[in-house]
């Protein structure tokens, strides 16, 4: 295959660098699109510079319509797009306040319109685009204290269904993952004791890998998985099955 541009939103995260090396090893130009500064960013990049790989870093806040499309404008013509910046703010939704609602539609859903939009001409133009949102399995099958993540992740996957019927006569395809818990920083920061519930929950026994995240994104974004569309990819070790 071609070496392809590929932009991953939320790159310098833990599973976003998993994606991000996976894409590279794959042979692709890759560049990590994050809120942190162009400092911060620089030494993301330096640091995987030793490890022996050569990304672009571009400072782009997903929430900022503007912002995003000057940020695609600094890398160029994108072939890969991965939506995979995200947050969460939990809270029953007795309790939810507007600012956390506002806060998880912008970064996890927002972000979908802001990033694809500067970038979906092109594919177009040029007859090739892969798209792939990372949502979750909460948006799925919802999530008790998130209202506002379960419903943006939702929304996530309707947006890739639109699209992919918008798209797919024109070599673009577009899907959604649904991770279910992965071992990143923010899952190992659960107290052990609760991890251990989750852990129990989970058919396979374990929670995944960012590299198992990354291996499906790759392949997402390859030749081989142009007839898939529209799908929505879970990858939860049988925690959600439907
Ligand atoms: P993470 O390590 O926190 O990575 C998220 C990245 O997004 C961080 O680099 C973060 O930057 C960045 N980000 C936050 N707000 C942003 C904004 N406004 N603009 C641009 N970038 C922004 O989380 P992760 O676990 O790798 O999660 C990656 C994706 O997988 C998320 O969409 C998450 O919802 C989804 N997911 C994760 C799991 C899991 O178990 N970890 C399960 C299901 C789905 P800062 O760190 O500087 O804020």
């Amino acid at each position: 295959m071609s070496q392809k541009v590929a932009v991953v939103t939320g790159g310098t995260g833990g599973i976003g660098t998993a994606i991000c090396k996976k894409l590279a090893a794959a042979g692709h130009k890759v560049w990590a699109a994050d809120i942190a500064d162009d400092a911060k960013g620089a030494e993301w990049v330096a640091a995987r510079k030793a490890e022996g790989f050569d990304f672009g870093y571009v400072r782009a806040d997903v929430t900022d319509t503007e912002g995003c499309a000057a940020a695609i404008a600094k890398v160029g013509p994108v072939d890969i797009l991965v939506n995979n910046a995200g947050i969460t703010r939990d809270a029953v939704f007795k309790k939810l306040s507007k600012v956390d609602w506002d806060a998880v539609m912008g970064t996890n859903l927002d972000s979908v319109f802001n990033m694809t939009k500067p970038v979906i001409d092109g594919m177009l133009e040029r007859g090739w685009g892969r798209i792939i949102n990372i949502s979750s399995i909460n948006g799925q099958k919802g999530q008790f204290g998130q209202t506002n993540y379960s419903a943006a992740k939702a929304g996530m996957h309707g947006f890739t269904k639109a699209l992919a019927q918008e798209t797919a006569k024109k070599g673009i395809t577009v899907n959604t993952i649904s991770p279910g818990y992965i071992g990143t920083d923010m899952v190992m920061a659960i107290k052990e004791e609760i991890r251990e519930q989750i852990i129990a929950g989970i058919p396979v026994g374990r929670l995944g890998k960012p590299d198992e995240i990354a291996a499906l994104v790759t392949y997402l974004a390859s030749d081989d998985a142009g007839f898939i569309t529209g799908s929505n990819v879970a990858i939860n070790g049988g925690q959600h099955m439907f």
